[in-house]
């Protein structure tokens, strides 16, 4: 009893909660399997790896501030023109991430868009990369503050830390100069470090216009679209489908 009770506490004291959680339960498999020791130690160590996998994925999870957890599995691809299962089904490997490429959705409201998004955004959690999920609206919020405010600046460290950034809903609000300026900077420097998943419902001619600025909109479409897949979406809004369904 002595021995177990140290052992709990060193288990503590190093904080390998996972095994420390499952001790009980290891214990007496292993001795109703009869497991040598190695393979005994391989259990116990393996399971405090999985464990601090797992925690580390959480913890991703909510750090990404996704508004909704969104999968691809519940998105019915349909009749939706511009993304295929199969393509978006493929980039579920996350190599596009490895190569710093970006993902662009179009297309006009309730066409899944930002589902989509989040979607590819939850699977690179899942396989373990970090994501930041940022409505623009909030994201220049957070540019124009991060000289005044701790968490605004935080926050976009994090963001610049992160392997995928999710930029949702470009073109609903107009952007003043300034503001467009903060955002061409940012993604001058995320530029070839990290992938950025953008939705927009404005096609790329009339980004100048909501920037209110022609030149600095081509160089920033310059980096966006350099490694970049493009999703033209269009059909019919999920949104107005289902309320058809309904009524
Ligand atoms: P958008 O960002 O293009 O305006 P959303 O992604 O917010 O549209 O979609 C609106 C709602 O409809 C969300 O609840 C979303 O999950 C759902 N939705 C849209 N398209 C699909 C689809 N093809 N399959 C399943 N759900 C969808
Ligand atoms: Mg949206």
């Amino acid at each position: 009893m002595k021995a177990y009770k140290e052992t709990l506490s060193f288990l503590n004291t190093l904080n390998l909660k996972g095994i420390a959680g499952r001790l009980d339960e290891m214990i007496h498999d292993a001795e109703i399997r009869r497991l040598s020791y190695i393979t005994f130690l391989n259990t116990l160590l393996s399971t405090e790896v999985s464990y601090r996998v797992k925690r580390r994925v959480e913890r991703n999870m909510t750090g990404a501030h996704f508004p909704i957890i969104k999968r691809m599995s519940d998105f019915e691809f349909g009749r939706l023109k511009g993304i295929g299962k199969s393509e978006a089904v493929n980039l579920l490997d996350c190599a596009w991430i490895d190569n710093k490429e970006n993902l662009l959705f179009f297309g006009p409201p309730g066409i899944g868009k930002t589902h989509l998004a989040i979607a590819f955004g939850v699977a690179a959690v899942e396989k373990g990369y970090t994501v930041c999920f940022e409505k623009i609206a909030n994201l220049i919020k957070l540019l124009k503050t991060a000289e005044i405010q701790k968490k605004s600046e935080y926050r976009i460290r994090k963001i610049m830390k992160s392997s995928v950034v999710v930029i949702d809903e470009i073109g609903y609000t107009p952007i003043e100069k300034r503001e467009a300026n903060l955002f061409f900077n940012l993604v001058s420097e995320m530029y070839e470090k990290l992938s950025i998943i953008i939705t927009s419902n404005k096609s790329f001619d009339s980004w100048a216009e909501m920037m209110g600025d022609s030149i600095m909109t081509t160089a920033l479409l310059d980096r966006l679209l350099h490694h970049a897949r493009i999703f033209n979406l269009d059909g019919e809004s999920y949104r107005i489908k289902n309320q058809k369904k309904e009524v």
